[in-house]
């Protein structure tokens, strides 16, 4: 189905400037929305026409920071109790991430990726991790995420904690990835230059990657200050604040993402506007993780682009968004503050974050714009216009259901089913007899 209309529903577009566009039909072709107009305007078009009446047309939703490795965690009842956030990584994290082998990296992803798609979610920026298996790892994500039809961009999170060869078998694979990116185009998969965070790369390592990172002339994806550990740290051993350690090694550009930022200082963030880089924020996880609450209304007010992500809780945007928002009042000790700066995070920003891997047009439906488009079952009880759309996305839509999700044209689920060339089933029982082996050896 090279090209085909969706026609009948409400169009919410992500385009600040026409956020909401009724009696609207879109012509899908190769892969773009080609038109937008009335259907009537098609009427001598020879081409399939899609019925959605009734529902909501939105752009497929963006996930700024993720890891899909951590897929196979779910219900695993042997970390012990973590009294901080260090001793989460301690007890939980990096004892998993060591354990994985290949087909965990590949089916973790495959598994997080189907999730998405059901969850309407067809870009996800990834944050990789297993150290004993770093060789070949962005490539079995990779394979993962073109089976499931979705775009993501890959990293491997480089860090010190299992020595100088292991941080080095970082370093490669994420130089492997992004020359193979760079020689390979493909609308699927983009590559950053990954860090695992300023406290566990000595200065030895973070000038190894400053050097590749310049050479390659890439963007980097690091967790920066999320906890209050992470500044400590680095004041206590280097001498200064993550981001203006971080930024003295020349990693922090326009294409950088930092995820969380919930420690920084306003002179930190004000570094980042100045740099055109990102900062992800990630509230459910920083929630779980009994590390704060980033102060977004301050970020925003001092120019950062702020994207969400999700940190691997889950893969649905709009439970995020609506957690974030949550948060935000609590964190600003005001329950009408921070509306607008969290409704952007999902609607505004991580279109404009993915722009700048994917091109103009990335996450909104405008002409021209990749045919990344959900259908959510969605029949608004009160008015839904220009005014009101952001509400009813936080409110409203959050709770309904995505019936159909397309990425670059194709169709990947309608009517809640699968449509991939997979055996749905067939994966989830590997998957969990892989999970219970990684459990067996954690
Ligand atoms: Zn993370």
């Amino acid at each position: 189905m090279n090209r085909y209309i969706l026609h009948g529903g409400l169009i919410l577009s992500f385009d600040a400037a026409n956020p909401v566009l009724t009696d609207m039909a879109i012509l899908v072709e190769d892969g773009k929305v080609r038109q937008l107009a009335s259907l009537d305007a098609f009427s001598s078009m020879e081409c399939e026409r899609i019925d959605v009446d009734g529902k909501i047309l939105m752009p497929g939703l963006i996930n700024a920071h993720h890891h899909f490795y951590s897929t196979l965690v779910t219900g695993l009842g042997k970390a012990a109790p973590s009294k901080d956030f260090n001793e989460v990584l301690n007890n939980l994290w990096w004892r998993l991430d060591k354990k994985l082998l290949a087909e965990d990296n590949y089916i973790s992803a495959l598994i997080s990726a189907l999730t998405a798609v059901r969850k309407g979610t067809t870009t996800i920026i990834d944050h990789h991790a297993s150290p004993f298996s770093a060789k070949g790892s962005l490539h079995q994500v990779a394979t993962a995420v073109k089976e499931a039809g979705i775009r993501a961009s890959l990293c491997y999170e480089i860090s010190d904690r299992d020595g100088e060869a292991i941080c080095q078998e970082g370093i490669e694979e994420n130089t492997e990835w992004i020359i193979t990116c760079n020689a390979n185009p493909d609308e699927q998969l983009k590559g950053l230059f990954g860090m695992h965070a300023a406290f566990t790369l000595g200065d030895k390592s973070l000038g190894k990657i400053a050097e590749q990172v310049q050479s390659l002339n890439c963007g980097t994806h690091i967790h920066a200050a999320e906890a209050e550990s992470d500044q400590r740290y680095n004041i206590e051993h280097y001498g200064k604040r993550v981001v203006e350690r971080l930024n003295d090694f020349g990693l922090i550009n326009a294409n950088s993402i930092l995820a969380h930022g919930v420690h920084l200082n306003p002179k930190e963030m004000m570094l980042v506007a100045e740099k055109g880089a990102a900062i992800v924020t990630n509230p459910q996880s920083n929630l779980n993780n009994a590390v704060g609450i980033a102060d977004v209304c301050k970020m925003v007010e001092l120019g950062v682009t702020v994207g969400l992500g999700t940190d691997a809780m889950i893969v649905n945007m709009l439970e995020e968004l609506r957690v974030g928002l949550w948060a935000q009042h609590l964190k600003q000790n005001d329950p009408s503050k921070g509306f607008m700066e969290i409704a952007n995070t999902l609607l505004k920003n991580n279109p404009a974050i993915a722009q700048k891997y994917w091109g103009a047009g990335h996450g909104t439906i405008a002409e021209g714009s990749p045919a990344d488009i959900i259908v959510v079952d969605y029949d608004p009880h009160t008015p839904l216009d220009a005014n009101t759309w952001m509400g009813h996305v936080i409110f409203g839509l959050s709770q309904a259901r995505v019936d159909a999700t397309i990425c670059a044209g194709k169709v990947l689920m309608w009517d809640g089913e699968l449509l991939l060339d997979i055996d749905e089933q067939a994966i989830k029982a590997r998957s969990r007899e892989l999970a219970a082996a990684l459990w067996d050896r954690f």
